[in-house]
């Protein structure tokens, strides 16, 4: 079988993957960087112009234009696209970082979120749910496709709270806040996505954020997972503190995935996590450790296990189809967006019939329609 098409600069076979990687997190280390311990950039909240009329990708300048707009049929569902039904086809896995004032490495800015958001919708694109994707319960009107956001790091960037009135409520500037005022009106595009979360790194990444950085208190993290979760996100586990998997000990790594997974069950006693991101898409010496282990802490004695029906890699394009017999949830490529990766050539590459083009719903989940590949 052919890789897919790499159309961004991490989407290259899996051996040259790493050293891009490691040259890219040198200069973000506080964004991917292993223990990140870097100072974030002072982000004050900036006065963004946000509205349903930004249709600019930062990264490269690339316009949906009008042409482009008046050639999506729109229904009572909203815009829909053209591409016969094709249930095998292939699903964007969209993978955000920071949500900030400009793109960077691992860093996009809030005007380029917010269109991204405007072009997969206009192109007829529906979140949908890890679970929904894992069971093969894609239920969504004739003509969309699906789409997986997962968002990575648990940065306040993502979702920050402000005190108003003696109230919590959303930053509107966070990537929560833009998705929010994104989806009103919108009842077809549901809260559906995944956080992969760190619970014990430095420089704010702990829950989104604690000891006031970016004026978040330490006592909002669990109820932030707990918000998410009503809204009906999906809490996905990326270590305790973003170790490089790959660097250390069978018991090493246990401790911590298993610490992840602990801190979750701490704020949502009981949860089922599902989803495992894999720190710089590195695999542990020993593979399967990122499916499935345990560890037992030394002072409760407490042994804690883990075990995902998903691993996310760190790109490698678009997502087979769950009905493709090699759809592989064990790992799951996705689609880095940043500074030099930009998401329009990866969708215009699924402008195209069959297994290799985009997975387009027919509308009946009881069916599964195109082409086998
Ligand atoms: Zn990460």
């Amino acid at each position: 079988m052919r890789p897919f098409v790499y159309s961004t600069p991490l989407q290259m076979p899996s051996f040259a993957r790493p050293r891009l990687i490691a040259a890219l997190c040198l200069l973000t280390v506080a964004a991917c960087g292993e223990a990140p311990r870097a100072e974030l950039a002072a982000e004050e909240p900036a006065e963004t112009s946000v509205t349903d009329s930004v249709r600019l990708d930062a990264a490269n300048g690339d316009r949906v234009g009008t042409e482009t707009m008046e050639s999506v049929p729109v229904s009572a569902s909203g815009p829909v696209t053209t591409l016969p039904p094709n249930e095998y086809g292939r699903i964007p896995i969209v993978e955000y970082h920071l949500v900030v004032d400009e793109d960077g490495s691992y860093a996009v800015s809030r005007e380029r979120f917010r269109a991204e958001l405007d072009t997969l919708y206009a192109r007829g694109y529906r979140p949908i749910g890890l679970g929904e994707l894992l069971d093969k319960r894609i239920d969504l009107p004739a003509g969309t496709s699906p789409v997986h956001f997962v968002f990575d790091d648990a940065s306040p960037s993502q979702f920050r709270y402000l005190e108003q009135g003696g109230q919590l409520v959303v930053d509107p500037t966070s990537a929560l806040g833009i998705w929010l005022d994104f989806a009103k009106g919108k009842p077809e595009w549901r809260h559906r996505g995944s956080f992969c979360l760190l619970s014990g790194a430095e420089a704010g990444r702990s829950f989104f954020g604690n000891k006031g950085i970016e004026g978040q208190e330490s006592a909002w993290r669990f109820r932030k997972l707990a918000h998410l979760d009503s809204l009906g996100f999906e809490l996905c586990n990326h270590t305790l503190w973003h170790a490089r998997l790959d660097k250390y000990d069978d018991a090493f790594v246990q401790e911590q995935i298993a610490r992840g997974e602990l801190a979750i069950d701490s704020a949502m006693p009981g949860y089922r996590v599902r989803g495992f991101a894999l720190p710089l898409g590195m695999w542990p010496k020993n593979k399967p450790l990122a499916w499935g282990g345990a560890w037992t802490d030394p002072k409760s004695q407490r042994t804690v296990r883990y075990a995902y029906d998903a691993v996310f890699e760190v790109a490698g394009g678009p997502a087979r189809s769950p009905h493709d017999p090699q759809f592989n949830p064990r790992s799951l490529p996705r689609i880095p967006l940043g500074r030099g990766m930009p998401l329009y050539p990866t969708l215009r590459t699924l402008e195209k019939e069959g297994a290799g083009g985009r997975y387009v719903s027919d509308g009946n989940p009881n069916t599964v329609a195109g082409q086998a590949p």
